[in-house]
């Protein structure tokens, strides 16, 4: 089997209210899709997440050219070659998130042509069911953010995550809201997105105790290891970071450093479901919990299912449970959740569609 071309279709849908957290507003979902065509008619469908307009060119104009006439079989050499195709080398960023749109092809399609789903490929399940929590409570007033807590809580979720960090008092009458109306038995991740410095960190995180909460996300800038490192050695909770990090030498250094708790790699970023795999066994090695980001579109929650299922010291799927993204349509078969799990799909490959319905609603 060889490709015959790489297809970049970029599906938006525009939100009626704006998804808030610290810094940043979302107006709308966004999806980076890649499609990875071969001379035997068989497609697999991957995702990139990170912005189009840095993505997508170089998805188009320089690895689609080196993926031609190749057999798609060669995961692992073809992400060397994507890597390592410039004198000057991208060793994150937009490079990497394009590259991870074609790895997660590339094992979509394996799947596939193989007839079993991606978990398969990657070892075999180590759980049939992935523990989920309920993402996320964006930025809203106190009592919106607590009523949406309670419903998540009454769907049967045991935990729920909040964005807060746009204003020290707020983010404060916040968490008091989420905690009174969930209780003291469900858990609360906190959410900055990078929104605090270091003396605000640490202060905000003393006021944070008490609220008990399950973890301590992104609250410095993702470049600040030793930040993330001192908040880790004197907070009693743990810490979760990964989102803006990439490959796993980005995660080498987090883990050698005892930056982190809870390991969060975006299969759909850090460099694929071949690169995500490899964090995971370093993580494994340093005793740490994977607990992949995914806030995208279907697909990448397609991947962070198989690789969660594949992996040991995995734990708690990120579920998108906000009623906005463009999810349940691009999955082969309905999702089946059941009291906060999630059942791992079976359907070949990632278990991952385009329909044209879909392609013609959202395409850009
Ligand atoms: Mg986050």
């Amino acid at each position: 089997m060889r490709i015959t071309d790489v297809e970049v279709v970029v599906l938006r849908k525009p939100l009626p209210t704006p998804l808030v957290v610290s810094r940043a507003a979302i107006p709308a979902r966004t999806a980076i899709l890649v499609l990875v065509h071969t001379d035997e008619g068989l497609v697999g469908l991957g995702e990139a997440v990170g912005d189009p307009a840095g993505v997508v060119p170089i998805l188009r104009e320089q690895l689609r050219p080196l993926l031609l006439g190749e057999d798609p079989f060669d995961i692992e050499r073809l992400w060397e070659k994507m890597y390592a195709s410039r004198l000057y080398w991208d060793l994150k960023g937009a490079l990497v998130i394009a590259l991870s749109g074609i790895d997660l092809a590339l094992w979509d399609l394996k799947g596939k042509a193989l007839g079993v789903p991606v978990y398969q490929l990657l070892g075999g399940a180590c759980r049939e069911r992935v523990r989920a929590y309920a993402s996320d409570l964006f930025w809203d007033e106190p009592e919106a953010m607590a009523a949406a807590a309670a419903r998540y809580v009454a769907e049967g979720f045991g935990i729920v995550k909040t964005h807060i960090g746009r204003d020290p008092e707020g983010d404060l009458a916040r968490l008091r809201a989420i905690r009174d109306a969930i209780g003291d038995e469900v858990g609360l991740m906190i959410d900055v997105n990078c929104g605090y410095d270091r003396p605000t960190a640490l202060r905000m995180g003393r006021q944070f105790e008490a609220f008990h909460p399950f973890w301590y996300e992104e609250p410095l800038r993702p470049d600040d290891v030793e930040g993330h490192r001192e908040l880790r050695a004197r907070l009693p909770f743990p810490i979760a970071i990964g989102e803006n990090e990439f490959t796993k030498h980005g995660f080498l250094e987090l883990f050698a450093r005892g930056a982190v708790d809870y390991a969060m790699p975006d299969a759909a970023r850090v460099g694929g479901i071949t690169e995500t795999r490899k964090i995971a066994a370093l993580a494994e090695a340093y005793h740490l919990v994977l607990t992949p980001h995914s806030f995208s579109s279907g697909v990448l929650l397609a991947a962070t299912l198989h690789l969660m299922a594949a992996t040991p010291n995995a734990d708690l799927l990120e579920l998108d449970v906000t009623g906005t993204g463009i999810y349940e349509e691009l999955l082969a078969e309905p999702l089946k959740i059941e009291q906060g799990y999630v059942m791992v799909p079976r359907a070949p490959g990632l278990g991952v569609v385009l329909p044209d319905a879909v392609r013609a609603r959202y395409r850009v």
